[in-house]
């Protein structure tokens, strides 16, 4: 494994055969059996599954640091979400549901756990992202084999080992390894939910492997989220957070804001309020406690950030602030705004997942709403105003499946989170999440006279 804040390995990972994964698959669904069975039990293990992952952040955040680059305070939100998380699912209760209809029978659906799960998730957020597939799995019944980011395994099998604690074996098992293991996890006939996150090119064949077994596909795919400021914006306000909307965690958040929509009359204070923040921020590695934003997580990635910024200043944008690596060991850019991006460059059109910030001028708010409904992605968006009534008509207008006003990416483990277009297939999150991963069942019988 390398860590992005000096481009050196520092440990690694076991790189199993997809071969091994029939012995794997057979546990989770031998395991299965025994967890589905009692849901009080599930309950009370998933709780002490929250406690132990809290007692454990001293040891998973720094390494989690170590390998993805996120300041330490972000790794340590990371484990206390994988807490909440388990928590927020094990409370749920997918309580049986009558049928009325007027008919003489008493019909009833109840919700039914599917099987061995496959989870295969991305490198920006890995103990977080794996959190949101195994704590509404599990809670639901079913057993799970998650899949990390060969960029990211290490915390995510120290997670493991914590959690083999606290939960009856064979019911959540983590495989690390290069493709094709997760092409194979994705196509195997045990599986009976493949529950994916990650880009969209993945995606789409994540589920073409499923179609073999016709598993149960959810994906949670790339975004390129648009922010649109209104004209009665508080440019000064706002900026912080419109900042830090864009550049957590380097940029590389499906929800990031990736393009800002400013009136044309107020781009340049708004560009000038965004690159001053941008100059300020303080970039280093994660584990350095003034660190604000840490280096990109691998190389390729950078090289991917580099070359979307070096084509929109070859096509004549201008960098306000940044536009460039930074002159040091590991996989750092610095915090990037664009200004005079023509709006069909790649850094517009397409999904950078950096720390790089477009900055457009619109003439009007049909415009500024068209093209950022423009694109095939339908993650999230937000506009940015002081009258909030007005502010939210537009965001009523945004193909996607959140929109926020004056903030962007705030999520709530309650609420459903569901990418429209290419961005997503199904829902998960809140109680939708959970049933994503049950079945109805539905029993009828005669009422009795
Ligand atoms: P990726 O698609 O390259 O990889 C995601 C996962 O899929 C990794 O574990 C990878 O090893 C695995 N994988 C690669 N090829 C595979 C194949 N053929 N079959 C099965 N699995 C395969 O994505 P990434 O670069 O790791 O992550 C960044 C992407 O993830 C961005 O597009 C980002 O927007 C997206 N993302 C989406 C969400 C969301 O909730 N919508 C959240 C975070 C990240």
């Amino acid at each position: 494994m390398v860590d992005p804040a000096t481009g050196e390995a520092f440990d690694e990972a076991p790189d199993r055969r997809p071969d091994e994964l029939d012995a794997v698959v057979g546990r989770a669904h031998a395991a299965w059996r025994g967890w589905r069975a009692d849901p009080a039990a599930r309950t009370a293990a998933l709780l002490a599954a929250a406690d132990a992952v809290e007692a454990a952040g001293d040891d998973l955040a720094p390494l989690l640091t170590r390998e993805q680059g996120k300041p330490l305070a972000e790794s340590y939100a990371e484990v206390a979400r994988t807490a909440a998380r388990l928590r927020y699912f094990a409370a749920l209760d997918p309580a049986p549901q009558p049928i009325a209809d007027g008919r003489p029978v008493r019909s009833e659906v109840r919700w039914r756990s599917l099987g061995p799960v496959a989870a295969i998730v991305p490198w920006n957020f890995p103990l977080q992202l794996a959190s949101a597939k195994f704590a509404p799995a599990l809670a639901a019944g079913n057993t799970l084999v998650l899949k990390p980011s060969p960029y990211t395994p290490l915390a995510t099998l120290r997670l493991a080992d914590v959690l083999a604690a606290v939960l009856p074996e064979d019911v959540l098992t983590v495989v690390t390894g290069r493709e094709p293991l997760g092409a194979r996890l994705a196509s195997h006939p045990g599986i009976r939910h493949v529950t994916f996150t990650g880009s969209i090119p993945t995606g789409r064949a994540v589920a073409e492997r499923a179609a073999a077994s016709l598993a149960r596909v959810t994906l949670e795919l790339g975004g390129n989220d648009a922010a649109i400021v209104l004209d009665d914006v508080d440019v000064e306000g706002s900026a912080d957070r419109l900042f830090w909307s864009a550049f957590r965690n380097c940029g590389q958040i499906c929800m990031a804001v990736k393009r800002v929509y400013v009136p044309a009359r107020l781009h340049s204070d708004v560009v000038e309020a965004l690159a001053q923040r941008a100059k300020n921020t303080v970039v280093g590695p994660g584990l350095d406690p003034g660190t604000q934003l840490g280096p990109v997580n691998n190389a390729d990635q950078l090289a991917r950030v580099e070359r979307y910024t070096d084509r929109a200043l070859a096509d004549g944008a201008r960098a306000a602030a940044g536009g460039h690596r930074l002159d040091r060991p590991g996989y750092f850019f610095a915090p990037t705004i664009l200004a005079d991006v023509p709006a069909d460059s790649p850094v517009v059109t397409e999904e950078q997942f950096g720390p790089v910030l477009p900055v457009l001028p619109y003439d009007t708010v049909d415009e500024a709403v068209e093209a950022a409904n423009a694109t095939g992605f339908g993650l999230g968006g937000s506009v940015w105003g002081t009258d909030l009534d007005r502010a939210e008509a537009v965001a009523d207008r945004l193909e996607c499946g959140t929109a926020w006003l004056n903030h962007h990416a705030e999520l709530s483990l309650a609420q459903p989170f569901a990418g429209v277009k290419e961005s997503g297939v199904g829902v998960a999150g809140g109680p939708w999440g959970l049933y994503g991963n049950l079945r109805p069942f539905v029993v009828h019988r005669p009422r009795e006279a």
